[in-house]
């Protein structure tokens, strides 16, 4: 049996974080490839598409893609660079299992599958079927997203199941149906592109979304007032007409209070509010003590700004409104997002030409993996698992006795806090990397060390991953067939440009095979990704997320179709409620009170300074596949500490001083990095990155009490200037780029 490196320092050296990989001279064209494969990024939800160039079964570079419609060709950073994660040394190339106090070694798939089964039927049979967890990640395919969630029931015949979403959409997706009844954004970007006043709340989309750019310029070019919602002068803020420097959990506050504008100035749509919706007077009853005063107190925001916002979106014939986590990753999250949807109703304007609202999803298939049933209450179609008319349908799909289906399971974070209790003693993810992941997250690493067994499919060795008794190779995007459902809700196809290289397999196969293991071969008989996907629309037909209509050649032909489509003579829908017949059960669009609360943690003497998170344009989520890729590492090599220049005179902080930070949860040190685009009270960590360099350390595991999101964008903090100045950044010395 070869063995991979003896120690986990060492294993950690080879496959570490910051390693990252030079790129061969002239990878980009000078090899002329066998073909060029139309697919898509595989990083951010809005799913460019791009032609990868293959040789030898190997992705050596890209061209743009000018013909399809949402990026015309454009790419950012990430997608530009994206093809270099499949040849990458790091890339797993077969089963590896821990030896302990050793390392990782390489084993057959027959042992590491061998290995698997015996310790899901020991722990299930020792502690109970829920006793063996799930966490999956929306990084996969529709296809894998239904497949995970028919696994998890069927073949684990497990409750707990959850997905990475919950650290990502799920506020939004509990806003949009309370609101709606469905959960997507109402119109496609070409609307946007139109509107005559934008919004964009918690959303730093040049860097996070950065093609989405090119719309609101469009929109901008033909006179569009764009209003950003942010604690940070984003780049999108810079050249907006105004900017509302909110403080961190104070959105809901600021919404209140442009609502109670509206309301005074009656710049309201008492026509729609009267023939299609609910709750118009219970919602204003909850804001009728918000005066400008007030808002300014509780929100950070100059109230001359709040009636100014209020303005222009009240007078407005068109508009849009977008958000994404900055108002989502909060324990108030559900209700940011609800009293976003208020504006939009008082004004009546969803449901028409260029009136709209967005919830941007951050994973690359945050929309269609919030849909198909990975989720710990969800069933395919977005059909709910407590409803006994659902689990039927599903059942019957399945081909299982609907009694056999397990119930309602624990959230992603719930389910660290039942490891930690001692009621789930087993594990098997794919694509998450809780470790990076999840908040507090030296309370989650006790919790991985306290599994009795744990197995993970990934393509590289995650920070998680190395807690792992087994890894399973598995495959990337480019190796796989299936679809995506972008941030608009268009369903695009995936193409397979090459085979796993090595002994890895693809996720699917991994998955069909562990459910043979266990005594369901026949319900994981899938000869190819179009027969799951076929499945998928039969379970998700009747659901509010129908894709019965959608088939594979439909998808390539039109270069995307739009959910619903119920049958396969519709056309999709790429604008939603153009009846103004919502998709709730009375077919009305609903307000909902919101009341405004302040954070879990807010500042005191003790933690008096406001620490908020997010990303960069050149990293992906936790990192585990950008990290390696020495050009996006190169463009911000390490995490550093924004401070705003009084903040860091009062402590006496300059750039690249090291600060250690420090909260409740833990403390960790990061270089300065002194900014006029920030708030005075606040400062600002990404979090990408894991060990010493890990933002969420220091964040706050408390939960929205509707769709269990943790806190991610505020707690409280102290900040203690080491007296050293950090040395170059990593990159610096390790990578030199060729370009
Ligand atoms: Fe497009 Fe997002 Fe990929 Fe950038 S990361 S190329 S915006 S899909």
């Amino acid at each position: 049996m070869a063995k991979l490196p003896t120690s986990v320092d060492r294993l950690i050296a080879a496959f570490g974080p910051h390693k990252a990989y030079p790129p061969q001279s002239g990878f980009y064209g000078a090899h002329e490839p066998d073909e060029l494969v139309k697919t898509h990024c595989c990083y951010c939800g809005m799913q460019c598409g791009i032609q990868l160039k293959v040789k030898e079964n190997k992705v050596v570079g890209f061209e743009p893609w000018m013909d399809f419609p949402y990026n015309e060709g454009r790419l950012c950073p990430k997608g530009v660079e994206r093809y270099l994660q499949n040849n990458h040394p790091d890339r797993l190339m077969a089963p590896i299992q821990r030896v302990e106090g050793e390392g990782f070694e390489h084993i057959s798939w027959e042992q590491a599958m061998g290995k698997t089964v015996s310790e899901i039927r020991r722990i299930q049979q020792t502690y109970g079927k829920d006793a063996f967890a799930m966490l999956s990640g929306v990084s996969l395919t529709n296809e894998k997203s239904y497949m995970m969630g028919k696994f998890a029931r069927v073949a684990l015949k497990t409750a707990n199941l959850d997905y990475n979403g919950r650290l990502c959409m799920v506020s939004a997706g509990a806003g949009n149906k309370k609101a709606f009844g469905l959960d997507r954004s109402s119109n496609s970007w070409a609307d946007l592109a139109h509107a005559e006043v934008i919004i964009v709340a918690g959303a730093n989309i040049s860097e996070t979304f950065p093609t989405l750019t090119h719309y609101i310029w469009r929109a901008r070019d033909q006179g569009a007032k764009l209003i950003v919602v942010d604690p940070r002068v984003i780049p999108l803020a810079r050249t907006a007409d105004l900017h509302l420097d909110v403080k961190p959990g104070g959105d809901s506050a600021l919404f209140g209070a442009m609502l109670k504008i509206l309301v005074d100035n009656d710049w309201l749509d008492h026509e729609f509010i009267a023939d299609h919706t609910v709750g118009f007077q219970e919602t204003i009853e909850a804001v009728k003590d918000y005066d400008l005063d007030w808002a300014e107190v509780h929100t950070g925001v100059a109230k001359e700004k709040i009636w100014e916002a209020a303005s222009l979106w009240g007078k407005a014939k068109t508009s849009f409104l977008l958000h994404a986590r900055g108002i989502e990753h909060h324990s108030k999250g559900v209700d940011n997002v609800l009293s976003c949807i208020n504006l939009v109703l008082a004004t009546g304007r969803i449901g028409k030409p260029y009136c709209g609202y967005g919830t941007i999803t951050g994973q690359g298939n945050g929309q269609g993996g919030r849909e198909h049933g990975h989720k710990c209450d969800q069933l395919p179609g977005n059909r709910d698992i407590t409803n006994p008319a659902h689990r039927q349908y599903i059942a019957d799909v399945w081909r299982i006795n609907e009694s056999e289906m397990p119930g309602k399971g624990l959230t992603a974070y719930e389910q660290i806090d039942a490891i930690h209790r001692g009621e789930i003693k087993g594990l098997i993810s794919i694509c998450f990397n809780p470790l990076v992941s999840l908040p507090n997250n030296g309370y989650v690493r006790e919790a991985f060390e306290k599994l009795e067994f744990y197995v993970c499919i990934d393509s590289f060795l995650s920070e998680t991953a190395r807690y792992a008794d087994i890894v399973m190779a598995g495959s990337l995007h480019e190796e796989e067939e299936g679809t995506v459902t972008t941030a608009e809700g268009r369903v695009v196809k995936i193409n397979a440009a090459v085979t796993p290289p090595g002994n890895a397999r693809r996720d699917g196969d991994i998955i069909m095979e562990l459910a043979a293991r266990l005594g369901e071969a026949d319900k994981f008989s899938f000869a190819s990704s179009e027969a799951i996907f076929n499945e998928l629309r039969l379970a998700s037909k009747g659901g509010t997320a129908d894709y019965f209509g959608i088939t594979y050649e439909k998808v390539e032909s039109q270069m995307g179709i739009f959910w619903p489509c119920p049958s396969l003579e519709h056309p999709g829908t790429p604008r939603l409620w153009e009846d103004r017949k919502f998709s709730t059960p009375d077919g009305k669009a609903h307000f909902n009170p919101v009341r405004f609360k302040p954070p879990t943690e807010v500042t005191d003497e003790d933690f008096p300074v406001v620490l908020t998170t997010g990303r960069v344009v050149s990293q992906y989520l936790s990192g585990t596949s950008t990290r390696r890729i020495g050009k996006l590492v190169d463009q911000y090599p390490e995490p550093l500490l924004e401070i705003h220049p009084k903040l860091a005179s009062r402590y006496g902080i300059k750039t690249r001083d090291l600060v250690r930070v420090k909260t409740r949860r833990g403390e960790a040190e990061f270089p300065a990095q002194v900014v006029e685009t920030i708030r005075e009270d606040t400062v600002f960590i990404p979090y990408h990155w894991g060990g010493k360099h890990a933002a969420n350390q220091l964040t706050i595991g408390n939960l929205d009490p509707i769709s269990k999101i943790p806190e991610f964008k505020v707690c409280a903090c102290q900040l203690i200037p080491t007296g050293e100045v950090a040395s170059a950044a990593l990159t610096e010395t390790a990578y030199q780029s060729d370009l």
